[in-house]
This record gives C-alpha cells, sequence and structure tokens, in this order.
C-alpha cells in the first residue's frame, strides 16, 4: 500500500521502518533531516513537505508529539485534510486530546475522508520490535480495511469505539500509570522509613493483589535511583493535561489524577522533566530527605 508518515521522533521512526519492512510503499517526512535520511536508506521516498508525502496515497499516518501538531499538519498550516487524496483514509496514532481527534474527523468529513485515532501504548522497544498495543476509534469498516497495517506495527490492535475513542482509552491508560507509579513511589518510601527494606517489600507483595507490571518495572528503577527515560515526566504532563481537558468536557471527576499531575509539574519545575516518570519517587525523597536503597 502507498502510505503517507508524518512524524519520525522516537515512536514514529520504528514505527514507518516496520512499514517499510511489510512492503509498503511509504512517503516520509519529518523536520528531522537525519530522521529521513535513515527511513530513506531503508527504501521509503524522502519527501520536503507534509503536502508532498500524500500525493497519490491510500493512507496517511501521523506519529506527532500533541493535539496542536496534528491539528497543524491536517488542518491550520499544511491543510492535508483539503490536498490528501479524496479516497484515502487518516490515521493518528499520536496520543492527544480526544476533543482535537473529533475536531479533525469532522474537518476531513467535509471532504468525504474516513478518520481513525490509533494511539499506542508501549514504548520505544516495542515500536522497534513491531509489539505496541493500538488502541483504536473509528468506524467499524475503516477498522477492517487497515487492521493489517496497524498489524504491521503492533502485537494487539483494539477497536474502542467511534472516533475519539482511542485517544479517551489512551488517556485512561496514562491516568492509571501515573497513579498507580506515585502510589508505588509513597509505599515504598513511607515503608522504608518505618524501617522495612525496599527490596523485601517488593519481593513480599509483588506476587499479591497490589503486584502489577509497573511495579515489576519501575520499583526495581526506583531503588537503582535509575531515572533515565523510557517514558519522560514531561510526555506524561502533556497526557494528564489532556486527561484534565476531556474530564472538564464531561464533568468527570479526576482527584488523583489532578493530584498527579500537580507533583509532576513539581518535578519539572525542578529540573526533573526528562526523567523516566518512575522519578515520581523523587517528589518524596525532596520532601523528606530520604533516599530509597536497595
Ligand atoms: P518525538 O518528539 O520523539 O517525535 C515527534 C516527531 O514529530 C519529531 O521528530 C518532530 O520533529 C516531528 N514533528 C513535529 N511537528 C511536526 C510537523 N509539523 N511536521 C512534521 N514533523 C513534525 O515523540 P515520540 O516519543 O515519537 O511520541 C510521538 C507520540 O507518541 C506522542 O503523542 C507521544 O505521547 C506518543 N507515545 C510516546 C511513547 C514513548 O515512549 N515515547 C509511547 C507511547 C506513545
Amino acid at each position: 500500500m502507498k502510505i503517507a508518515f508524518i512524524g519520525l521522533g522516537i515512536m514514529g521512526k520504528p514505527m514507518a521502518l516496520n512499514l517499510v519492512k511489510a512492503g509498503h510503499k511509504l512517503n516520509v517526512f519529518d523536520f528531522n533531516k537525519a530522521a529521513v535520511a535513515e527511513l530513506e536508506a531503508a527504501g521509503a521516498k524522502a519527501c520536503a513537505s507534509a503536502a508532498e508525502t500524500v500525493e497519490g496515497v491510500e493512507l496517511v499516518i501521523t506519529m506527532l508529539p500533541n493535539s496542536p501538531h496534528v491539528k497543524s499538519v491536517m488542518i491550520e498550516n499544511d491543510k492535508l485534510a483539503e490536498i490528501m487524496p479524496k479516497t484515502a483514509t487518516f490515521i493518528d496514532c499520536s496520543s492527544i486530546n480526544p476533543v482535537a481527534s473529533r475536531e479533525i474527523a469532522a474537518e476531513l468529513a467535509k471532504h468525504g475522508i474516513e478518520m481513525l485515532d490509533a494511539p499506542v501504548s508501549g514504548g520505544q522497544p516495542k515500536a522497534v520490535d513491531g509489539t505496541l498495543a493500538f488502541m483504536v476509534g473509528g468506524k467499524q469498516e475503516v477498522f477492517d480495511k487497515y487492521k493489517s497495517v496497524l498489524e504491521a506495527m503492533g502485537s494487539s490492535v483494539v477497536l474502542c469505539g467511534n472516533v475519539g475513542a482511542g485517544n479517551v482509552t489512551k488517556l485512561c491508560n496514562q491516568t492509571i500509570v501515573a497513579v498507580n507509579i506515585a502510589a508505588l513511589a509513597e509505599a515504598m518510601q513511607m515503608g522504608q522509613m518505618c524501617g522495612v527494606e525496599p527490596e523485601k517489600i517488593f519481593e513480599a507483595i509483588k506476587g499479591g493483589l497490589a503486584g502489577s507490571t509497573v511495579m515489576n518495572a519501575k520499583a526495581p528503577m526506583m531503588m537503582d535511583q535509575n531515572f533515565v527515560p523510557g517514558f519522560r515526566i514531561d510526555l506524561h504532563i502533556k497526557d494528564l493535561n489532556n486527561v484534565v481537558d476531556a474530564a472538564k468536557a464531561v464533568d468527570a471527576p479526576i482527584p488523583l489524577t489532578q493530584q498527579v499531575l500537580e507533583m509532576m509539574k513539581i518535578l519539572h519545575h525542578d529540573g526533573d522533566g526528562s526523567c523516566d516518570h518512575s522519578a515520581l519517587l523523587k517528589y518524596y525523597q525532596k520532601l523528606t530527605g530520604e533516599v530509597l536503597h536497595h
């Protein structure tokens, strides 16, 4: 299939490479020329603008940082909604505000173009392996038509509802992960201050109800004081701000999300925005002066 792919960052570059490996013909664009050159070396066509990528394609895929970037490319600056082929479909894999997804879909609908919002979870290693989990919003028939394209980049592809449902599900994911990490940091810190070794706390409870994928991934990082990302605090702030906006639109109460967002903002202002989100532990360490150890 001939595909336009825009946004070759940490996630987009390996995803685009997997599409090339699966035999698709890609037109690619990013401001980052080195990333474009890497895709060109793998067999994709390097384009000088977003507009150039859409010529003659059946599918347009974006993997951009946030709502303003996707709106800029699709409707405000590059205006791909107006110039992409009317027979093509748009799939946005970025994690953005679901309200923005629906706005972009409405704009595309004016031109008779279908859209799926298909954010992912899994991070860079799974983007490289082609084992991402896709949470998709859109019409069943559009999903059925393009599911195999997403399967070239992921091992789980689930239709969650109409357009926007993919990003709503992603926001649920981001809230659960953030609150989980904060609870883990708070408990480990409190346990050590009460005189129990963190390693023993982890070993004793990881197989029970409190155990989780978050605990298995993040407790060792916390005990090692290893905050190399992973997933950066600043990106998680972006997602939790989108949770706040989405919740506000429907008057949903989100006290836990708000609390963890404030903790992350404090860490950002203290210079920790580029740390892995497991650095929520630093919030407690800075308050108490007690550093978690093995
Ligand atoms: P990134 O910042 O590494 O990549 C974004 C890319 O978009 C950059 O290369 C940038 O140059 C490009 N870009 C920005 N505006 C552009 C424009 N107008 N035209 C062309 N290119 C443009 O970000 P990432 O880590 O790849 O994340 C992409 C999305 O995936 C985000 O929404 C993020 O929240 C989500 N996500 C990231 C991870 C992760 O672990 N990094 C995991 C899951 C989901």
